[in-house]
């Protein structure tokens, strides 16, 4: 969904308008991977006009993520708060105002995509790793079973290579 700014930029200065926009956006591409966003609220924001023809966007968001745990691969539903803050002058040329925004795209001419904003804000609050609980076992490497439902028979400690690497150290003293 886009907003058209011309409502803003011909608008009385100081007053801010209201919108509330809803996220079309079903999924989100982070590092090459897509992620299904399971809730939405819309987004609520508040855009004003200040000094001139600057464009001061206040709102926020929420949506929730479908992120795998980085141990076992369940599906992790995980919630975001997205508070959006952003100034933008719009008498620079655009190229200028895409590097002040660390490069973010969202306003092209006079038009707002509310989208590439959410995934902006979206993308910076992305967590490195999630998990599905502090203490998951995670995945049998050698079955693949998934050890927080069994444990399983393996032996695993011969199949980790960092582990592999650490028990060759230990005999390499015990041989000297
Ligand atoms: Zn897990
Ligand atoms: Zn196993």
């Amino acid at each position: 969904m886009h907003i058209q700014l011309a409502d803003v930029l011909f608008g009385e200065e100081g007053r801010p308008i209201h919108y509330e926009i809803p996220v079309e956006r079903e999924s989100v591409e982070v590092g090459g991977a897509c992620f299904a966003l399971s809730e939405k609220s819309p987004a609520i924001l508040d855009i004003v006009r200040t000094d001139g023809q600057t464009v001061k966007i206040e709102g926020s968001c929420q949506v929730s993520a479908k992120i795998p745990c980085g141990r076992c691969l369940r599906e992790v539903e995980t919630p975001f708060k997205l508070a959006i803050s952003r100034e933008v002058d719009m008498e620079k040329p655009e190229e200028e105002r895409i590097q002040e925004l660390d490069g973010a795209n969202f306003i092209t001419g006079t038009k707002l995509d509310v989208e590439q904003l959410i995934c902006n804000e979206l993308l910076a609050q992305w967590p490195m790793r999630v998990l599905c609980k502090e203490d998951c076992k995670g995945l049998c490497s050698r079955c693949g079973a998934d050890l927080n439902v069994s444990p399983c028979d393996c032996d695993r400690t011969s199949l980790d290579p960092r582990m592999a690497a650490i028990s060759d150290i230990f005999s390499r003293f015990k041989e000297e």
